[in-house]
């Protein structure tokens, strides 16, 4: 056996905060980045990817997508991870990221019962998908926040956090409705007033983790990437310490998309081609009055801090 040079260490950019914040997208216009590989919401990787047998971004399964068979063949060996494992890893993600936002907002240290196990297998994870992708940053919009903790000081992996935020209305609108998705992409829909305190929490704890060292946490409004992509994409980009980018913009507000290796997120991770960035703003006309109300009050006054003030 050759002899293998340790490459530098990889950096994770990972996108945290609430759930329905547009990650998703902010993930793979990410990956249209040279030095960039989105691989969606990582943590999920078991669940949704392999024990339910879900797709991957490119539209393959996870399983059998070329790209994921080489990542896990080099974390596991020639046959992957089995069966058992796959549970076992499942059961870590579920342990450690359900609820766990009160807590990671609480305790600024590190958590009582972080699996190291977990940890160290993550760590292979993304450093495997670096080498096999050739990039050297790998873009994880796993939610919530107390994964992204789990990334932090992992073994030859630097965490970059870009927090993303959107305004609690659409967000909820954006639970109340349902949406397209099959299998494993299916997608929840949820009350009002839970998605108001998940979006304090997710936002809190965020900002609680790491928005005191301004090197490696970069706070986004979705509405600012939404109308100026190439400002925030430059600022993502040199979060990463990638200086220069190569946008994947066509004019100010299309860009062109090529397919992602995402092992879960929304559908939207599987639209490649020309795609045209609008703010969706149907919420302000379809979100019923009395629970745009409910949703004002209960963010407040976060929604504030971040500028989404009360419309008429
Ligand atoms: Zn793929």
């Amino acid at each position: 056996m050759g002899v293998r040079v340790t490459p530098d260490p990889v950096i994770v950019l990972h996108i945290a905060g609430a759930g329905r914040s547009g990650s998703t997208l902010f993930g793979s216009l990410l990956g249209q980045l040279g030095d960039c590989f989105d691989v969606g919401e990582l943590g999920y990787l078991w669940d949704r990817g392999l024990r339910q047998d879900g797709r991957c971004g490119c539209g393959a399964q996870v399983r059998t997508c070329p790209v994921w068979r080489r990542i896990l063949q080099e974390v596991f060996g020639p046959d992957g991870p089995g069966e058992e494992e796959v549970e076992r890893l499942a059961r870590f993600h579920r342990a450690t990221s359900r609820g766990r936002d009160v807590a990671s907002l609480w305790l600024r240290g590190r958590l009582q019962e972080e699996p190291s196990e977990y940890r160290a297998i993550l760590a292979r994870l993304i450093r495997a998908a670096a080498s096999v992708s050739g990039r050297r940053v790998v873009v994880d919009s796993t939610k919530p926040v107390a994964y992204g903790r789990l990334l932090d000081d992992l073994p030859g992996v630097q965490l970059r956090v870009i927090h993303l935020v959107r305004d609690p209305r659409a967000v909820a609108w954006s639970w109340l409705r349902r949406k397209a998705g099959t299998g494993a992409d299916t997608m929840r829909t949820r009350p009002v007033l839970t998605t108001a305190a998940m979006w304090n929490l997710g936002n809190l704890a965020a900002m609680g983790s790491w928005a005191g060292e301004p090197g490696r946490y970069l706070l986004v409004r979705y509405e600012d990437l939404i109308q100026d992509p190439a400002r925030w994409l430059r600022a993502a980009a040199g979060l990463a310490g990638i200086t220069d980018p190569d946008l994947p913009l066509i004019g100010d507000s299309t860009v062109k998309m090529s397919p992602t290796h995402t092992v879960a997120g929304n559908v939207g991770r599987h639209h490649s081609g020309e795609i045209e960035l609008r703010l969706d703003s149907e919420w302000s006309n379809a979100l019923p009055p009395a629970k745009r109300v409910l949703v004002e009050c209960a963010t407040y006054p976060l929604r504030d801090r971040y500028g989404y003030g009360r419309t008429r």
